[in-house]
This record gives structure tokens, sequence and C-alpha cells, in this order.
């Protein structure tokens, strides 16, 4: 497995790759959830690599950057494990050097909502990055998790935008055995706090049975049975909707045959901890 820790390292080991080349982008502190994307994008392509890159430009003034976990050694020894070809390693002024134009991307309307008014400049800083690592890797797929669906559904809209030729590859969330989502912030919870998250996935679920069992519609009925079931496990509340699983725009009424894919997504903190969650539903 080589790893590359400039541009043009990595853009001459990627050329001298044969085949399908899939890109899976990590902040790394890499967990079960990063090693199934990883075995997923092993299976649609011939040649995986990996970046590990804690990108400053997503993170606020007041949010995790210098505490964000960082497990190198860790990192690189999954990675070998789980097949990776080659791993990209860049370090801040290799993305972002002193004398470059700040490009900005905004991606109108699914940014501007949800996370991105909790976390203003968090996804222009996401679009900079995957931006710039698509067109340095030029791989053929790039994959991405549905744990982060507005950032899923941000990437996609910006690759059909812009007419990228990488085609984006949304991939199911790994769950712990009691429903928690696999997050690299759980290392901050406390016994407590660990115990308490399984709260999201628990107002996910509330939710999922109210429409799917109980055939109820009214998104402002089950929105309010979801934030009730956070409030149960003592979790401070920044979000409980359901929207279009496609684009997340607003609904009041869910109506099968005119959005048949909803998204189900939570947002809460325990303490100075803040997970975000989600489920897709056909119905
Ligand atoms: P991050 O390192 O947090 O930026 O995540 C890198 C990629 O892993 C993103 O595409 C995430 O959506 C994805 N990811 C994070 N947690 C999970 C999980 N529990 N299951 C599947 N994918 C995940």
């Amino acid at each position: 497995m080589w790893q590359a820790k400039t541009i043009s390292q990595v853009r001459a080991s990627v050329g001298a790759l044969r085949g399908k080349i899939a890109l899976v982008p990590t902040m790394g502190a890499l967990h079960q959830g990063h090693l199934s994307l990883m075995r997923s994008a092993r299976e649609l392509a011939d040649h995986v690599v990996v970046s590990i890159f804690v990108n400053p430009t997503q993170f606020g003034p007041e949010e995790d950057f210098a505490q964000y976990p960082r497990t190198l050694d860790a990192d690189l020894q999954k990675c070998q494990a789980a097949g990776v070809t080659g791993v990209f390693l860049p370090g801040v002024a290799e993305i972002y050097p002193e004398n470059q134009m700040s490009c900005q991307l905004n991606v109108r309307g699914i940014a501007d909502t949800l996370e991105g008014v909790i976390r203003p400049g968090h996804f222009s800083g996401v679009c900079r990055v995957v931006a710039k690592l698509l067109n340095i890797v030029h791989p053929d797929i790039a994959c991405f998790g549905q744990k982060d669906l507005q950032q899923l559904r941000l990437i996609e809209a910006m690759a059909r935008d812009l007419c990228m030729v990488t085609e984006i590859i949304g991939l199911p969330t790994l769950r712990e055995s009691d429903g928690l989502a696999m997050s690299s912030r759980h290392v901050y919870l406390s016994k407590n706090q660990r115990q308490r998250a399984v709260g999201l996935y628990r107002a996910l679920m509330i939710g999922k049975d109210m429409i799917e069992k109980e055939g109820v519609f009214n998104v402002q009925v089950i929105e309010k049975a979801m934030a009730q079931e956070l409030g149960v496990y003592d979790l401070q509340i920044d979000y409980a909707v359901v929207r279009d699983g496609r684009n997340l725009d607003l609904m009041t009424l869910i109506e099968p045959h005119l959005t048949p894919h909803l998204a189900l997504l939570v947002a809460a903190k325990l303490g100075d901890v803040r997970l975000i969650d989600n489920v897709l539903l056909s119905l």
C-alpha cells in the first residue's frame, strides 16, 4: 500500500494504476463504518484510494478541529488490512497553499437547511475539499456514507451541476449493536453519554414505525414524537425532522405518490458532543 503526501505524488501513483479507481474520502480516526465503505468500494472498483485529511475549512471557529481525534498509525494498519491500494495524506498547506485564491463553492437550497443553518460555512468547506480531492485523484467513483445524508445529497448535486466525471456513490450506515451509528466522535462520550446516545436511533425508529406501521402521514405529528423520544434520553435537540429523501425539501404531509422517498433526520447534543443520524424510507 503506497502513501502519498503531495498532489504530484498521488497523481503519479494513481496514474500508474490500471482499472477502475474508487476514492473514499475520510478525516481519519477510522472505525468500522469507514471500513465498510472501503469494502464496498473494493467490490465496485479494482483499486481503492483512501484520503485522510482533517479539513479545517469545514469546522467552525467554535468547533473541534484542534481536538478532532487523529490516529494515523492505526488508520494506516486498518487501510492495509482492508486491501486499500494507496492512501493520500496531504498536509493543510498542500490542500490550501497560502498564495492561492480561495474559491468558494455553495450549493444553494440543500446547503441552506439543517446542518447548513447550525454550522454556517460547513458545507462550503466540504464542497471545496471534495471538489479538490476529486480533481486531484480523478477517481471513477467516490464513496460517501449515508450517515452524513445532507453532505451526500450536496456532493451529488455539486458533481451533477459541475459535470464532474466521477460517479458519486452513497453507501449504508454501519451501526453498533444497539443501533447507534458509528462515528469518530464517540471517543468523546462518557459511559453515561454513550448509553443515552442510542436515543437518536430510538427517535428515528419511532418515526419510521409511525409512518410504516401506523400510516401516520402528518409530518408535524411525527416530528413531535421523534423530539419527545430524544427528550426521554435527555438529549439536547437541534432538529428531528421528516424531509423528502432525494433533496431534503420540507414537507407537511407525506403523500407517497408524490414523495415516495423520505428521510428522517435527527441531530442532538450530549454535553459538548454533537451527533447526527438519519434513516431513509421508501414507501
Ligand atoms: P468522516 O471521516 O467522518 O468525514 O467520514 C468519512 C466517510 O465515512 C463519510 O462519507 C461518512 O459519511 C462515512 N461514514 C461515517 N460514519 C459512517 C458509518 N457509521 N457508516 C458508514 N459510513 C460512515
